[in-house]
C-alpha cells in the first residue's frame, strides 16, 4: 500500500515540475513515507530522519517531509518531536501536496492530516517508481474499518473507500500497453470492494480486470477470510490469467484469540474457506499473517495457531510478534501481558514451523512443470533469470536469450525453502 501511495505522490510531484533521483543527496525534496503498523516500522522511521538530518546539514534548503501513517497518527507531534521535518502529510492529502511545498519555502511549517470520505486517487495515474516494466501495483480502494482490535490502520488510514471500477480497468489497460504484464490490485480487504453504483463487487471487479488481456496476470492482497467469497474463487478458478495463490491472513488459529482480535470470524470458518479454496482450485498457494503473542494468548492458544498452521499447510507465511498500538480497542482494553521472551520463543516456534511448511511446499513441486513470468536477473548470477509462477513462488531458471516480461515454461529440478530452481521446458510463443 506504501508503495503505490508513493507512486501517486511521484504523480502529483511530478506535475508540479519535480522529479525524482535515485541519489537522496542531490534531492531538494525528500519523502519518507511511513507506516505505524507495529512499533518497530515507527522506530525505523526515526532512525532513518537521523541520516537525513546530516545531509539536511550539508544542503540547508533541502525540504524533508513526512507521509502516510505516521503522518496522520502524531500529526504536529512529530514536528515537535523531529526539528529538521518541514512538513507532514497524511494518507488523505498528498494532493495538497504542491501548496504544502509551498508554504515551506515560504519559510513555515506545514501539515494536513485531514481524513477524507472519498479520496481515492482514482484520476491520478501513478509514476511507476522503480521495477522492471514487468510488475505494477493497483490501488482499487483505501481505508479500512474493521478495526481489528489491535490494528491502528482504521485510525491512520480512515474510513473504507472503494475506488471508481472503470478507471482500475483503464488503469491495468494502459499499463498492459506498455508492456507491463502483471499487475496487484491493492486494498485492506479487497473482499470488500464494493461500487453501489453499478453494483459490482469485488469478484465482478477482479473478472473485469482479468479480461483486459489473457496475457495480462492479475494477483490480489489482501483477502480477509470473513468476506472471502465462493463466487471470487469460481471467478479465480474461470481465469487461467488470475493468479492461483491467496493471501489469508490468519492471525491466530485460536477462535478465543480471535474474537479478541475482533476478526470476524472462529478457526473452523477459516478452515472452511481454506476447504472451499481447495474444491475450487486443488493447484491454489496460501499465504498468511500470523501474530504471536497478542494479549492473554495462552500456551494452548499458540498451540492452536501451530496445528492450524500444520492443517493449512501454508506456502509462505508473515509472521509478527504481537505490538501494542495507542489508541487501539486492545491498548485500552486489553493488558499486554505476554512477556517479552514468551513472544519471542512462541514467534521462533511459529518461523520456524513454518521455515518447513515452505520447504515441504517447495519439495512438492519438484519435478512439475510451470508457467513462469521472467522478472530480473537473479541477484546471485547474471546467467540466471528470476521470475513468478502463478503460486507466487519464485523460480529461478538460465537466462538464455529470454528478457523480463517472457512467459516461459520451466520445470523445476530443486529447491529451498524459499525458491525453486528449474530448467526451461519450452519457451512458449506469446
Ligand atoms: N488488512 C490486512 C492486514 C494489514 S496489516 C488484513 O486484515 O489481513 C498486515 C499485518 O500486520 C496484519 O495482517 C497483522 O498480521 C500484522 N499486524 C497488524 N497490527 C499488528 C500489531 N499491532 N502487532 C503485530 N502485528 C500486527
Ligand atoms: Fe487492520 Fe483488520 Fe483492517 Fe486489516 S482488516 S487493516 S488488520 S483493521
Amino acid at each position: 500500500m506504501n508503495f503505490s501511495d508513493s507512486e501517486i505522490v511521484g504523480s502529483i510531484l511530478k506535475n508540479h515540475q519535480f522529479d525524482s533521483t535515485n541519489n537522496v543527496a542531490e534531492a531538494d525534496l525528500v519523502f519518507i513515507n511511513t507506516c505505524s503498523i507495529r512499533d518497530n516500522a515507527e522506530q525505523r522511521v526515526r532512525k532513518r530522519l537521523t541520516e537525513f538530518r546530516a545531509l539536511k546539514k550539508k544542503k540547508p534548503g533541502m525540504i524533508i517531509g513526512i507521509l502516510g501513517c505516521m503522518a496522520e497518527r502524531l500529526k504536529d507531534q512529530l514536528l515537535e518531536e523531529e526539528k529538521m521535518v518541514d512538513l507532514i502529510v497524511g494518507p488523505d492529502a498528498y494532493r495538497d501536496l504542491p501548496n504544502l511545498i509551498q508554504t515551506v519555502e515560504s519559510g513555515q511549517k506545514a501539515i494536513n492530516v485531514l481524513l477524507s470520505l472519498e479520496e481515492t486517487y482514482a484520476d491520478i495515474n501513478p509514476v511507476r517508481l522503480t521495477g522492471n516494466g514487468v510488475l505494477a501495483y493497483i490501488s482499487i480502494m483505501r481505508g479500512c474499518e474493521n478495526f481489528c482490535s489491535y490494528c491502528v490502520v482504521p485510525f491512520t488510514r480512515g474510513k473504507e473507500r472503494s475506488r471508481n471500477p472503470q478507471t482500475i480497468v483503464d488503469e491495468a489497460a494502459g499499463l498492459f500497453q506498455q508492456g507491463y504484464r502483471e499487475i496487484t490490485l491493492l486494498g485492506q480487504n479487497v473482499n470488500s470492494f464494493s461500487w453501489e453504483e453499478e453494483n459490482i463487487n469485488f469478484a465482478h471487479l477482479v473478472h473485469k480486470v482479468a479480461s483486459v488481456d489473457p496475457l495480462l496476470r492479475v494477483r490480489f492482497a489482501t483477502s480477509h477470510p470473513k468476506d472471502l467469497s465462493d463466487e471470487l474463487l469460481n471467478v479465480m478458478a474461470s481465469h487461467s490469467n488470475i493468479c492461483k495463490s491467496i493471501h489469508l491472513p490468519v492471525q491466530s488459529g485460536s477462535s478465543r484469540m480471535l474474537k479478541m482480535m475482533h476478526r470476524n470470524y472462529t478457526r473452523e470458518w477459516y478452515m472452511d474457506r481454506i476447504e472451499a479454496i481447495r474444491s475450487f482450485m486443488p493447484d491454489c498457494a496460501v499465504t498468511t499473517d500470523i501474530i504471536a503473542g497478542f494479549c492473554t494468548e495462552t500456551e494452548e492458544d499458540h498451540q492452536q495457531t501451530l496445528s492450524l498452521m500444520e492443517w493449512a499447510a501454508y506456502d509462505y507465511a508473515y509472521m509478527f510478534k504481537y505490538s501494542e498500538r495507542p489508541n487501539t480497542l486492545a491498548a485500552k482494553k486489553y493488558p499486554d501481558d505476554v512477556a517479552e521472551t514468551v513472544k519471542s520463543r512462541r514467534l521462533q516456534e511459529i518461523i520456524n514451523l513454518q521455515q518447513e511448511l515452505s520447504l515441504r511446499s517447495n519439495l512438492r513441486d519438484i519435478g512439475k512443470t510451470f508457467t513462469v513470468l521472467a522478472e530480473n536477473t537473479s541477484k546471485r548470477s547474471v546467467n540466471q533469470l528470476n521470475g513468478r509462477n502463478s503460486q507466487n513462488k519464485m523460480v529461478v531458471f538460465p537466462r538464455k536469450d529470454f528478457k523480463p516480461g517472457d512467459y516461459l515454461d520451466v520445470v523445476v529440478r530443486d529447491c529451498t525453502a524459499a525458491t525453486l530452481k528449474g530448467e526451461i521446458a519450452l519457451q512458449r510463443t506469446h
